[in-house]
């Protein structure tokens, strides 16, 4: 039975690929940080059968135990303080985790393999935000490098250490370099989750209107679990590499829009949006595009759910989500389920 170590396994990537790793038979040990961690039950019911261990990515030491308690084939690290926008309010935890963090997992399994670091298979989540202010469009494993803000100068300082431990300890280490990949287990920070979760609350009655920032910046949005399973691929190679998973497709958050609200029935949401200079960032990544034709040609990799059907599976899961609350709650009668009563929609638009 194979064995994987998986950092960020209570995060969006780090479920979806536990649960894949668990269908294709591993046995799966996760990272857990803190105490009394709340998402240890969701983890616990997603990956049947999970090994947690306490540990964490600015803590040299518990690395290595984790390390030497799992004994992995393979390690995922998927840890990081992942959100763009809190990057710039705590830049230095950003760069301790989401940049040191890498050099300290690689060198817990320097250290724990007394320097021998050939039987462990090594994947590191690098990000599509490495590109930033992009020197080519669309972009390939090639690109050179802008990144725009802490995460991403902390996750292209990662993504070179995976590249130098390949080079100098001839480590199996691969760096995907992973476009937006949304799905229902998305953080509500993100602005896919942020939309589709107001959508459906909107149209139940429950929110009046949503706040965002710049609605003109576009990304290559794909569904994170096609995307874990490029992960897997990558670490069954012959050598080790790195690719650039994306969809190839780019739309604009008033594209993203107009999908989430046209799939409740609203088709004019100029009302129902607000912009707020809050939601704006210091610089920004204005247009994301990714070439995976190494990954489709080299993987056998193609991603399988498209932009509609993401955002419909987004807003069905946030509709039963909210009206289940809402119900508990007693704020909605009778409890509905994803059906989304018409004169709740008239009411919300009318009143906003
Ligand atoms: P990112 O690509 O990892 O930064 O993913 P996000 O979902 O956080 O942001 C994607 C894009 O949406 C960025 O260009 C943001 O500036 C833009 N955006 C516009 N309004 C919002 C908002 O209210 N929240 C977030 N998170 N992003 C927003």
């Amino acid at each position: 039975m194979p064995r994987a170590l998986i950092t960020g396994i209570t995060g969006q990537d780090g479920l979806y690929l536990g649960e894949l790793l668990v269908a294709k038979g591993y046995e799966v040990f996760g990272l857990v940080r803190g105490q009394s961690n709340p998402k240890v039950a969701v983890v616990e019911r997603v990956v049947p059968g999970v090994m947690l261990l306490e540990g964490d990515l600015t803590d040299l030491s518990s690395l290595i135990g984790a390390v030497e308690i799992s004994q992995p084939d393979e390690v995922y690290n998927l840890g990081a303080i992942s959100f763009v926008g809190l990057s710039w309010k705590q830049a230095e935890l950003t760069g301790e985790t989401t940049g040191m963090g890498v050099l300290r997992l690689l060198e817990a399994l320097r250290i724990a393999g007394g320097n021998d670091m050939s039987r462990v298979r090594f994947y590191q989540a690098s990000s599509s935000e490495m590109f930033g202010k992009v020197r080519e469009t669309p972009q390939r494993e090639t690109t050179p490098f802008h990144p725009r803000s802490p995460y991403g100068v902390a996750k292209t300082f990662g993504h070179y250490l995976t590249v130098n431990y390949r080079e100098s300890y001839g480590a199996f280490a691969c760096s995907g370099l992973l476009f937006n990949h949304e799905s229902p287990r998305r953080g509500i920070e993100f602005v896919t989750r942020k939309i589709t979760r107001a959508v459906a609350r909107i149209s139940l009655g429950l929110q009046d209107s949503v706040t965002l920032g710049n609605l003109e910046s576009r990304r290559d949005w794909g569904f994170a679990g096609d995307y874990v399973e490029a992960m897997w691929r990558m670490l069954q190679q012959e050598s080790p590499d790195d690719y650039v998973v994306a969809t190839g497709v780019t739309h604009s958050i008033r594209e993203f829009l107009d999908a989430a609200f046209g799939r409740v029935g609203i088709s004019d949401w100029s009302e129902l949006v607000r912009q707020d200079p809050r939601f704006f960032r210091p610089a920004e990544v204005d247009v994301l595009v990714g070439d995976a034709s190494k990954a489709r040609e080299e993987l056998g990799w193609e991603p399988k759910v498209g932009f509609e059907e993401l955002i419909a599976m987004m807003v069905d899961s946030d509709l039963a989500l909210e009206s289940d609350a809402a119900a508990r709650e007693g704020l909605l009668v009778p409890p509905g389920r994803v059906e989304v009563p018409p004169s709740r929609t008239t009411a919300a638009r009318a009143r906003s």
